[in-house]
C-alpha cells in the first residue's frame, strides 16, 4: 500500500488521468483506507473544478447582458398598468 506521501505525490496525475492502470489501482486502494487522503483528493478536485470554471479573462459582455436584461425587465413591467 502507498504511504500518504506517495499518494499525495500522485494526486494531481490521478486527477488528470495521467496514471497507469496499476498506479491508479494503488491510489484507489489507498483512498479506500485513508480518509485523510480522500479529503485531500476531494479538495484538490474542487480547486481544479473551480479553476476550470473561472473565465480566463473578465467578460464585459456579461455585465452588458445583465444590464440589458434588467432594463428589459423594467420596460416590460412599466408597460403593464
Ligand atoms: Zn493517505
Amino acid at each position: 500500500m502507498l504511504t500518504c506521501k506517495e499518494q499525495v505525490a500522485r494526486s494531481s496525475d490521478f486527477l488528470d488521468g495521467q496514471l497507469s492502470f496499476r498506479e491508479r489501482l494503488l491510489v484507489r486502494h489507498h483512498l479506500m483506507f485513508c480518509p485523510n487522503c480522500r479529503r485531500f483528493i476531494r479538495q484538490m478536485r474542487l480547486v481544479q473544478a473551480t479553476l476550470r470554471a473561472l473565465p480566463e479573462a473578465p467578460v464585459p459582455e456579461l455585465d452588458e447582458l445583465a444590464q440589458r436584461l434588467a432594463a428589459a425587465q423594467r420596460d416590460s413591467r412599466s408597460e403593464k398598468p
